[in-house]
């Protein structure tokens, strides 16, 4: 049994905001009492699946291979990282090179348990050693073992809790009773804890919706449930973080006519141009037979396009229209998408009068639509709540330098095992702990702009970071 809980809660879709909601008052207060970074920002694409990767393993989208929610791996054509058997085979074609830190735990003798009611193959994500018996992982949806690699004795228990529930809400009271056993009973080194909402509320009813403000209680009901019983018995460290903020959506716009038109004007043929739809961005990817100059000249006009904000291309065929991908995506993956389209977004009003951040829900191949959906590069995706709580940390301090998903996992790493991970791309947040003596690290700003879109970011400890973008074009 460990002496000290270190206690990782991924909320799905929690917005940096969100925090001062009424529905929130525990995270409030632990955010008050604690050290909480007010410019915390999900790694870029803001989606679920890429930050859970650098979560579980200190390493960025584009080192790690897994970008998003929807990818395409020549070969194997568009997978679905929300599935344990797509997540396996995008490994198998090269994603995720590093052991996730469970992994490296386990190896020194060190125990990781991952529970959570987030997708299957976010779940695999957080903890891809665990079918080798690498750490366990507890999953509360049906379309997964429940139990992978749990110790016998813990498994009884687990299972007098019955079967979880397949509705969202029940599914997630299950893994928090799950947890709760788990922390009573084994009390590991590290627990990753993920909560499935308020993400599912947000796409399906919005942030201004009883069902955002309900998802909102039910995650801080069960941060204090899980938080006290990590107290219980003795120590614990608690990082309360999430994977990406919320836009809302401004107007709704299938795409599929005009997409089908651009590869017709291009002359391309079927498969030199592969989209995938990830939320509030698409990703394009291109057949090798696809020469350069068509490349710029497809991108170009998507750059163009009047629901598209921000684009990325890979560096070596960017037009001036888009920003070169290696401004936000660092590493050398083959995974890498050629082109990364986000959508636009403005700002407009709520009908308080509050001023929201309102994205095009761009669709692909009749998706329905959606109330919320985040992936842009707009400030309201990027910002998360990052709040370090207990004995390890500064108390009732307030960081000023960035902070992102990776920098997560490396300190929390260098917490449990006691050493640093010297190749990875996050940086410990050494500001923030309690007995070390370096002061607050360097933070330069680093703005970059490209048609007509300003990207603001800062350089903190060599490391780039993302915060959000301005318009510049009217
Ligand atoms: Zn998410």
């Amino acid at each position: 049994m460990a002496e000290s809980l270190r206690l990782l809660i991924v909320v799905d879709g929690l917005r940096a905001a969100d925090v001062d909601s009424p529905a929130m008052p525990y995270v409030a207060s632990l955010r008050d009492s604690g050290t909480s970074y007010q410019r915390a920002v999900a790694a870029f694409p803001s989606l679920t699946r890429s930050n859970a990767a650098a979560l579980a393993t200190g390493f960025g989208p584009g080192n790690l291979g897994v970008l998003g929610n929807r990818v395409w791996v020549g070969g194997e054509g568009v997978l679905n990282t929300g599935t344990v058997s797509d997540v396996r085979r995008l490994r198998d074609g090269g994603a995720m090179p590093h052991p996730s830190i469970p992994e490296r735990l386990a190896r020194l003798g060190l125990s990781t348990v991952v529970v959570g009611n987030g997708s299957a193959g976010c779940t695999e994500l957080l903890n891809m050693g665990a079918a080798a018996g690498h750490g366990s992982a507890i999953s509360s949806l049906p379309e997964r073992e429940v139990f992978t690699s749990v110790a016998a004795g813990l498994l009884a228990e687990l299972e007098a809790l019955g079967e979880p529930p397949a509705d969202d809400n029940g599914s997630l009271d299950w893994a928090v009773a799950a947890a709760v056993t788990v922390i009573a009973t084994q009390r590991p080194d590290l627990m990753i804890f993920w909560c499935g909402q308020p993400d599912v509320a947000n796409h399906a009813t919005g942030l201004r919706s009883a069902e955002h403000r309900a998802a909102l209680q039910h995650a801080d009901r069960l941060v204090k449930q899980l938080h006290t019983a990590g107290l219980a018995g003795g120590e614990c460290d608690l990082i309360v973080t999430s994977d990406h903020g919320f836009c809302d959506v401004g107007e709704s716009l299938p795409v599929d006519a005009e997409i089908a038109s651009l590869i017709f004007r291009y002359g391309l043929n079927d498969g030199d141009l592969v989209l995938t739809a990830n939320s509030g961005a698409l990703f394009g990817y291109f057949a090798s037979t696809v020469a350069g100059h068509r490349r710029r000249a497809v991108v170009e006009e998507l750059a163009h396009a009047e629901w598209a904000g921000a684009v990325f291309c890979a560096d070596v065929d960017c037009p001036p229209t888009a920003f070169p991908m290696s401004t936000v995506v660092g590493g050398g993956s083959p995974l890498v998408p050629d082109v990364i389209i986000t959508t636009r977004v403005e700002t407009g009003k709520a009908e308080d009068g509050a001023a929201v951040a309102l994205a095009m829900d761009v669709r692909l191949g009749g998706a329905p639509t959606s109330r919320g959906i985040h992936g842009t590069v707009d400030a309201a995706d990027l910002a998360i709540p990052l709040i370090l709580h207990g004995p390890s940390f500064t108390a009732a301090t307030q960081q000023s330098a960035p902070a992102g998903p990776a920098d997560v996992a490396v300190t929390l790493h260098l917490l449990i095992a006691g050493e640093e991970l010297a190749d990875a791309d996050g940086r410990v947040l050494r500001e923030s702990l309690r007995h070390s003596a370096e002061t607050n690290p360097e933070v330069v700003a680093q703005n970059v702009e490209r048609g007509g879109t300003l990207l603001r970011m800062l350089r903190c400890d060599d490391r780039s970071y993302l915060l959000g973008a301005t318009p510049t074009r009217i």
